[in-house]
Parts: structure tokens; C-alpha cells; sequence
């Protein structure tokens, strides 16, 4: 506040017409700043309000507002399916105690020890291995 009145007193030494015209112009960028900063402001407040009512209030019947829950599920559901996609690619884990890459073949994690899966897994599901079955060509 005060350097742009500091500025404006200053420039209106030299000439008033182009003092009052850098003023405006600070001003306005100012002001215009401002409001940016509060348009975020909403939108956090929206995001939030959204979140809550996800969390809280999403089983109540609104019909409006249960096809956006629902979307966001989906959303959810889908995330979910492309992080297993990537881990599939990658043949990388990340270990959720110390968040290093672990080998999905690992048993353990090789930096904090952490146990990556059950030794009895493989006794539930299909030891057919669809490793390198390229019946193409
Ligand atoms: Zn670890």
C-alpha cells in the first residue's frame, strides 16, 4: 500500500496525467491479483465441501449429487485399476512401510524388511503362470 502511494506521489512530480495512469495501473494488477487469490480461496472451499459431503453425507438421497458421488467412485475404482496396471508393466511395488520399489516376486522388501506378501498365497490362486505364452506368430 505504501510503496504504490510512495509511487504515486513520486510520478506525480514529474507529471500528473501519467502518475495517475501508473496508480490505476498498479492498482488494478493489484486488485486483480486479489481477486485471483480469492477465486482459489472458493475453489478450495468448494473441493472441500465436496470432500465432506463425499465422506459424510454421499448415502443421503439426492439424486444431483449422487450421480457426482457416484462418478467420483468410479473415478476411484478406475485409479485404482491403472495403479495395478502400472505395477503389472513395471513389475515394481512400492513398499507401503518405507515407500521404496520392491519386485513384485520379492517376498520381503530389501530395505526395511518389510513382508510383501503371504508365503500361503500361492496356494489361492492359479499357479498357471501366463509367462511368455506367445502362441502368435
Ligand atoms: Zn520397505
Amino acid at each position: 500500500m505504501d510503496f504504490f502511494q510512495k509511487l504515486g506521489n513520486t510520478l506525480s512530480n514529474t507529471g500528473k496525467d501519467l502518475a495517475e495512469k501508473t496508480k490505476k495501473l498498479s492498482d488494478t494488477s493489484k486488485l486483480n491479483h486479489e481477486i485471483t487469490k480469492q477465486q482459489e480461496a472458493i475453489d478450495r472451499a468448494y473441493n472441500q465441501i465436496g470432500k465432506l459431503y463425499f465422506d459424510n453425507y454421499s448415502n443421503l438421497d439426492y439424486p444431483d449429487l449422487k450421480e457426482l458421488c457416484d462418478s467420483i467412485k468410479e473415478a476411484n475404482t478406475k485409479i485404482e485399476e491403472y495403479k495395478a496396471e502400472i505395477i503389472k508393466i513395471k513389475g515394481i511395488i512400492n513398499c507401503p512401510k518405507c515407500n521404496q520399489e520392491v519386485s513384485i516376486t520379492a517376498t520381503f522388501c530389501g530395505n526395511c524388511g518389510y513382508k510383501m506378501k503371504e508365503e500361503s498365497s500361492e496356494s489361492d490362486t492359479n499357479a498357471t503362470t501366463e509367462e511368455n505364452t506367445n502362441t502368435e506368430n
